[in-house]
């Protein structure tokens, strides 16, 4: 299982598409292992999705069916079942009320069960059997209240136990991704007017060779030009800098 996220320039997304190097960096994570792929990008005001079940040459061949516009920014995943069987519904991405707020996950949210439960009578509905889909209507939620998806991502999180990367997009902020983590990993990758997320540095390797490391328990704003990371509790953080130097010309 893997997650990836890109953030570049909006007047560079014809040459450089998100989708391409969220493919590559999925590519490279692949030996992680997984039952299904899947990316959100955004562009013009809109999210779009595509997730299948299998490899992930069953996701670029539907791409290839029905192409994504060019964007410059999006999250991809590949999926590790632990909730839910393998099938296209439950790959990820999974979205909020909206329908325009997507979330990718790695690892378990152990209360999913109350959670789910607390929401559905709350009014919410459920289209997959996953853990995941949880966090999004929660972070979905929260964004309704807040329109910012840091602090949606912050006040999800703080009712989320287990182990957690969590992605976000949503098109009303079209200028940045929002991750998160807790007992699961997460890499940031520094580029020039762009920059990127990784389960590990594999999943941006082929782009930048300069990271930071996010601690447990915090969130990270990324922007083609920023990178910022705060507590679960809201109070500044610094990542670990440091350069790779590994040889990864495979
Ligand atoms: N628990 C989530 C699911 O079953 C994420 C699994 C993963 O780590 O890929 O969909």
């Amino acid at each position: 299982c893997g997650i990836v996220g890109y953030i570049g320039l909006p007047e560079k997304s014809v040459e450089h598409h998100a989708l391409d190097v969220l493919v590559e960096g999925l590519r490279r994570l692949e030996y992680r292992g997984y039952d299904s792929a899947g990316v959100a990008t955004v562009a013009g005001g809109a999210v779009e999705a595509r997730k299948k079940s299998g490899k992930l040459a069953n996701l670029i061949a539907e791409i290839e069916q029905v192409p994504l516009t060019p964007a410059s920014v999006g999250i991809g995943h590949t999926r590790w079942a632990t909730h839910g069987g393998p099938t296209d519904l439950n790959a990820h991405p999974h979205f909020g009320d909206d329908g325009r707020l997507a979330v990718i996950h790695n690892g378990i949210i152990e209360n999913f069960a109350q959670l789910r439960q607390r929401l559905s009578l709350a009014g919410h509905v459920f289209e997959s059997q996953t853990d995941t889909e949880v966090a999004a209507k929660l972070i979905g939620e929260a964004f309704q209240n807040t329109g910012d998806l840091t602090e949606a991502m912050r006040q999800a999180v703080n009712d989320l136990e287990g182990a957690f990367t969590l992605l976000v997009v949503h098109p009303d902020q079209p200028d940045r991704v929002v991750a998160a983590r807790r007992n699961s990993p997460l890499v940031v990758g520094l580029g020039e007017g762009e920059n990127f997320l990784g389960s590990d540095v594999s999943g941006f390797i082929d782009f930048t060779r300069e990271a930071v490391e996010l601690e447990q328990d915090q969130i990270v704003t990324i922007t083609a030009g920023d990178v910022s990371i705060i507590n679960f509790d809201g109070s500044a953080a610094a990542g670990k800098r440091f350069h790779i130097d590994w040889d990864a010309t495979a």
